[in-house]
């Protein structure tokens, strides 16, 4: 009998390591396969579930191994449906994800790290230091509990993920991709990987890397402004990364995926709402096929900065869409319990 703090979570193994584990102990394969099943496609959380494996094989698998698992640990709802979950993690700490339910879509937000390291001065994340990278079951999970969600509360399926919740997904790019696997495997979720965006601060170095990997899902970046002095001020990872840089990096995920990348972009009072940056925004993208999301700001506590006015936006809006490129303004939800973007971790401590 192996002991309760020795045991194993059984999530960590492959399907061929549960086919293993069978075989060694004189089953056949396949009861691996049934396990795997139960775990990936239908989420159980206890081996009493597995109800097409014998009591005795539901035994000896307890014997053997626990079935880590997020759970919500607080679901705030929005006046406008957006559902936030503080998700304990099995050490105790908690990352927020959020479930936003659009006319024709669901969406759910999710995070891949606890705190973040990239100091981003208009983000309330930035504000909580880094404190690990999740694991890929514990990104998997807050998917599997917006589906639930999505299925309970508005009876319509789930239908797309953004990683836009807490923490910088490229840098914790092994684990991402292998939740991104499983969520987008047959034995996973079955969901189109089309159907998922990652949305980075724009770390050239791992652009290139996901374009060699020719991935399948969407790349969002945060770009905010296409000055190096400006984006620099306001995003420090941009001093190391430069503006040049991360859009050499995007022509070659361009050339690699032939997929359009989407640039998140807020403009402030005083900071990038000027004529001049808008020219920049639209000569960034010129070099690789883009469209911009015009994203509300969400001021954060003893935050500095303010939401530009409407005829900075609507200046921005013309003279992109002028020149081609789609051009969308994003309003924010969940605003109301802290759940919109930048927000999160504006109340967790
Ligand atoms: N680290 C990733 C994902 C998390 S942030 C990234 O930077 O893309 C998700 C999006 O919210 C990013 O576009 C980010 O720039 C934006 N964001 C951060 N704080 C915000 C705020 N207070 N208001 C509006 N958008 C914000």
């Amino acid at each position: 009998m192996v002991s309760e703090v020795e045991k194993k979570d059984i999530r960590k193994l492959s399907l061929d390591d549960i086919k293993t584990f069978f075989v060694q102990h004189g089953e056949k394969p396949f009861r691996g396969t049934q396990v795997y099943e139960w775990l990936w496609m239908k989420s159980v959380k206890d081996f009493n579930q597995m109800t097409n494996l014998s009591l005795a094989n539901r035994e000896l698998l307890k014997e053997h191994f626990t079935i880590n698992h997020i759970h919500v640990d607080n679901m705030q709802r929005s006046g406008d449906g957006t559902i936030k979950n503080a998700v304990k993690l099995y050490d105790g700490l908690i990352v927020e994800s959020v479930l936003i339910p659009h006319e024709k879509r669901i969406t759910a937000c999710v995070s891949s790290q606890v705190g973040c390291s990239l100091d981003c001065k208009f983000c309330a994340t930035a504000r909580l230091k880094r404190m690990r990278n999740l694991s890929a079951d514990e990104i998997y999970d807050q998917v599997v509990a917006i589906k639930e969600q999505a299925e309970l509360f508005f009876e319509r399926p789930l239908t797309n993920i953004v990683f836009m919740g807490m923490g910088e997904p490229l840098l914790n790019y092994a684990n991402v991709v292998e939740a991104i696997d499983k969520i987008t495997s047959p034995k996973g979720l079955n969901m189109a990987a089309k159907r998922i965006t990652l949305s980075t601060v724009g770390i050239a170095k791992m652009i290139k890397k996901i374009a060699e990997d020719e991935v399948k899902f969407n790349l969002a970046v945060s770009l905010h402004s296409a000055i190096d002095k400006t984006r620099s001020s306001i995003m420090p990872i941009n001093e190391t990364n430069s503006l040049d840089e991360l859009s050499e990096a995007l022509q070659y995920w361009y050339k690699k995926t032939k997929r359009k990348v989407t640039y998140e972009y807020v403009v402030w009072k005083g900071i990038n709402d000027t004529e001049q940056h808008a020219n920049a925004l639209l000569n960034f993208c010129k070099k690789v096929p883009s469209k911009v999301n015009l994203i509300e700001y969400n001021p954060i506590e003893d935050g500095e900065f303010q939401q530009a006015n409407d005829e900075a936006l609507t200046m921005y809006m013309d003279l992109l869409e002028r020149n081609g490129i789609t051009t969308r303004i994003r309003k924010s939800r969940g605003k109301d319990i802290d759940a919109a973007c930048g927000q999160l971790a504006n109340k967790i401590q």
